[in-house]
């Protein structure tokens, strides 16, 4: 197959009267990690629903795999791994029997699936698991399980959604390093998250979305360089909004409030710096803009439910 292995043009999705997806068009190509980037209810979930043929979208054209969907949703979903966002394994069977189950609607034949079944738990960090219930697992344990369930048809595109929401640090990192492996190996993977520094360690690219429209779509450093000031100072304590209103937004390029603290964003924090350290009632943290700056500035503050 040559071209994307996904392309998604001008997708239109609507609930009753609310358009949820509004024209969303973008392309991932193959050994890329794309991540979509939202708020809550930007519709990233939908726009991977349309994309696997869950549902149908309003509008639009897409091409999974080198298959039109819906049409041939079938088809393509056949050479696609999912990892959707809640976990649902079937708690009535032990590891290997979810693997064998979930690779039986792939139609493999049993011996094949058998001898997939070692390399897969060995990658999940589950040897030794195969006979254990479900019920047993920890959280990490089971969206690791889950991972390994999206590869038993050794897909070409592998859709996670969420992958680590509600995962502590660590079960963070190991499927962080599982998926690192996949990319080397030379996997596709398109992911959405609400967490920045996840698309930031693993996106090659990212799209940003926000009311069913696409607001930016590059590479996490081209997003940056072109959004956001390279430098930012985090001031707090109790006279950081006084500082901020007298001092700190004549020095930075741009100021932003936000409860208690001033996000003071700089070419060059050098000044803002100086006159930082001369006054007293407040603290502060010079650092580089990260995603979770790009993604306030393209988002906004504002709570989403
Ligand atoms: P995200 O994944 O970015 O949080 P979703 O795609 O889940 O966003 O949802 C986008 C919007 O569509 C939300 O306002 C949500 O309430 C609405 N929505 C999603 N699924 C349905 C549905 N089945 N029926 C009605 N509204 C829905």
């Amino acid at each position: 197959m040559t071209g994307p292995i996904l392309r998604v043009a001008e997708l239109r999705k609507r609930y009753g009267n609310h358009e949820v997806v509004r024209g969303l068009s973008f392309a991932i190509h193959r050994g890329e990690c794309f991540a979509l980037l939202g708020p809550n209810g930007a519709g990233k979930t939908t726009t991977l629903r349309c994309c696997l043929g869950l549902i149908d979208p309003d509008g639009g054209t897409i091409d999974l795999v080198g298959e039109p969907v819906p049409k041939a949703a079938r088809e393509a979903r056949i050479r696609v791994g999912v990892v959707p966002q809640m976990d649902n394994l079937d708690p009535d069977f032990t590891v290997e029997e979810n693997l064998l189950v979930y690779g039986g609607y792939f139609q493999l034949p049993r011996q094949d699936l058998e001898r997939r079944i070692a390399p897969l738990l060995e990658f999940a960090g589950l040897a030794g698991k195969a006979k254990t219930s479900i019920r047993t697992l920890s959280g990490g344990m089971k969206r690791r399980l889950t991972l390994a369930r999206a590869l038993i048809n050794d897909p070409d595109l592998l859709i996670l959604d969420e992958p680590t929401t509600g995962l502590d640090p660590q079960a963070r990192h190991l499927i962080w390093d599982g998926l690192r492996q996949l990319l080397k190996q030379g996997k596709t993977i398109l992911l959405t998250t609400h967490f920045m520094d996840e698309a930031e360690r693993l996106a090659t690219r990212l799209a940003v979305i926000d009311h069913g429209t696409m607001i930016a779509c590059d590479a996490p450093r081209a997003l940056l360089a072109q959004y956001v000031e390279p430098e930012v100072v985090e001031v707090y304590g109790e006279a950081a909004k006084t500082w901020a209103e007298t001092r700190g937004r004549a020095l930075a390029n741009r100021l932003e409030l936000a409860g208690e603290t001033a996000f003071c964003y700089a070419n060059d924090a050098a000044p803002l710096l100086a006159d930082l350290a001369t006054h007293a009632g407040v603290r502060y943290l010079h650092r580089p803009a990260n995603l979770e700056d790009l993604f306030i500035k393209l988002t906004g503050r504002e709570l989403r439910d």
